[in-house]
């Protein structure tokens, strides 16, 4: 008689946002006690490296307008893999649950019935302005930060004016190609011109650049320094810190110190 296999299980690992030392030691572990690795766009080079090269490993990314898989038969994919008794390591960029569908993938896995573990990574918002030198939050600058998908279900589910006003720092995930509808949208709500803002591109990765600007000119400054994918958008008062906590990234010189004002 066949016996059958234990169901196996799956861990949706956030890798951070792409320096290999931002792993946790349970993403390394859940990584090093794979039989199969699934891997995402985001997931660098360099922690890719660090995948045994005995273990199978797959690219399975979602790279803007290139969805290698949909996510339906990804998530199919991982029950089936689970259920033949494979315990998988799923690797995302940054954290699974920050705008990274990990949340899609661990319903359709608990509803088939197959163990889910989250590792939970340092993501993107937290790692790069990190490395940039700007701080979330500041006493006098950000009582708060809100992070935000520029990819959302639709343009209208945004509530601009609370955005506008809030006071808290901005980080816009996935905000490369809509700088202008951000830049837009927050001018017509009465957010200040002069609004410091940085672009912050291949953050804490060996070619991270900083560039910064000022809220009415957010959208020039992707043409005027060629910024590309992955970057995040920050914007608030925060982002003068840098000058002072990170100057070698600084690609712009800040003409307008509020702080110093
Ligand atoms: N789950 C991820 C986010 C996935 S959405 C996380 O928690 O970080 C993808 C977006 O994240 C990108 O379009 C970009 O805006 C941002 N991003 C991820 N890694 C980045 C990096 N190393 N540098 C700059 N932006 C990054």
């Amino acid at each position: 008689m066949q016996v059958k296999k234990p169901t196996g299980k799956v861990s949706i690992v956030g890798a951070g946002p792409g320096d290999p030392d931002l792993l946790t030691v349970k993403a390394i572990r859940a990584i090093e006690t794979a039989d199969l690795i699934l891997f995402d766009h985001l997931v660098s080079e360099e922690i890719r490296d660090l995948f045994p090269p005995t273990v199978p490993a797959f690219y399975v990314g979602k790279k803007k307008g290139q969805h290698s898989i949909a996510q339906k038969d990804l998530n199919s994919l991982l029950v089936k893999k689970a259920l033949a008794g494979k315990n998988i390591c799923r690797v995302k960029g940054g954290d699974p649950y920050v705008f990274g569908r990990g949340g899609e993938e661990a319903l359709a896995l608990t509803q088939a019935g197959i163990t889910v573990e989250v590792v939970p990574g340092i993501t993107a918002a937290s790692g790069c302005t990190a490395y940039a030198g700007i701080p979330l939050t500041h006493r006098g600058l950000a009582q708060g930060c809100t992070f935000i998908t520029a990819h959302g279900e639709t343009e209208a589910d945004l509530n601009w004016n609370a955005l506008a006003n809030v006071r808290h720092t901005l980080v816009f995930y996935m905000g490369l190609s809509k700088a202008s509808w951000i830049q837009n949208s927050l001018l017509e709500h009465g957010m200040p011109r002069r609004t410091p803002v940085a672009f912050i591109e291949n953050g804490c990765r060996a070619d991270q650049r900083v560039m910064q600007g000022h809220l009415y000119e957010l959208a020039e400054l992707v043409d005027r320094y060629g910024i590309e994918s992955p970057a995040l958008i920050v914007v608030g008062d925060v982002v003068t810190l840098a000058a002072q906590l990170q100057p070698e990234f600084i690609h712009s010189q800040f003409s307008d110190r509020r702080l110093s004002a």
